[in-house]
């Protein structure tokens, strides 16, 4: 099986994944989280996270700032947050032994080919040394015209740089349904995506969770991408107790999109 030979593992962790209800950084989560990351890498696998989360966890420290919406606000609650993010990210993996990276882009950093090459470097680099990267936004000079917008696809573009080998997004759902299942209690589970353009067809798209960003719509953009690397991706739900090693353990878990065969 593909998934249970993959050694170069991207992991996205969504916001409603790693927050808890009331928007704090979820501990028990991270705490299930790493140990999982930690046994990929016992195994001698290598692991990216890319981790969102970042307003959120501004939002849930200063709670108190009512301008919350103005772009300039929402980016100083990012900083705010990304710090303790990592520091969250840092004590659980440093009670393991292992050290961790950080790394904020943006999408013009993928568009230009000396910042990519620098990026791919200090991933390798990270990576050969046991380090683990950390991938998030940089949301300080993120605006429009040069954000990728949603960490799906930040992670779709982090697993083609690296050359990794399965991209696998966690979300606040099981995968990909034929239709919202927030509002559809008969909607059905999509196991198996080999034509990404059939599945837009068939299934109908709902609205996000209230903390997510990209919902399913840049889950298939990112899909496509990585499949037209020949990466497999897969979509499960981050909150299911050891997850990641179910998924590696090749057990089926969330919707898988296939690459194509050639
Ligand atoms: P995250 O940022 O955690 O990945 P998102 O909120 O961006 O989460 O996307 C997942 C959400 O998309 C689900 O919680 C669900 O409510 C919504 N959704 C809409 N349509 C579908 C569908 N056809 N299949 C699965 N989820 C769907």
């Amino acid at each position: 099986m593909m998934i249970r030979n993959a050694n170069k593992i991207v992991i996205k962790v969504g916001s409603s994944t790693i927050t808890s209800k009331d928007g704090t950084i979820d501990k028990d989560f991270l705490d299930n989280f790493i140990l999982q990351v930690k046994n990929l890498m016992d195994q001698g696998k290598k692991v990216i996270i890319v981790s969102s989360g970042a307003r959120i966890a501004g939002v849930s420290t200063i709670g108190k700032w009512s301008r919350q919406q103005d772009i300039n606000y929402k980016q100083a609650l990012c900083s705010i947050g990304q710090v303790e993010l990592m520091d969250s990210y840092r004590r659980i993996f440093n009670k393991h032994g292992i050290h961790i990276g950080q790394i904020l882009l943006t999408k013009d950093d993928f568009e230009n080919k000396d910042r990519t090459l620098n990026i791919r470097n200090t991933l390798f680099t990270l990576i050969d040394e046991g380090v683990v990267p950390i991938v998030n936004e940089n949301d300080t000079v993120s605006v429009d015209e040069i954000k990728i917008g949603d960490n799906d696809m930040l992670g779709a573009y982090t697993t083609v740089v690296w050359g990794g080998d399965l991209l696998v997004i966690l979300s606040d759902i099981d995968g990909i349904y034929d239709c919202n299942p927030t509002d559809n209690p008969e909607a059905c589970l999509i196991d198996v995506v080999d034509d990404i353009d059939k599945l837009e067809k068939e299934i109908s798209i709902g609205e996000t969770s209230s903390f997510g960003t990209g919902g399913i719509t840049t889950k298939l953009k990112a899909a496509r991408m990585v499949n037209a690397y020949g990466i497999p991706m897969i979509v499960a739900h981050g909150k299911t107790k050891d997850i990641i090693t179910q998924i590696s353990a090749g057990e089926k878990k969330g919707t898988l999109f296939l690459p194509r065969k050639a």
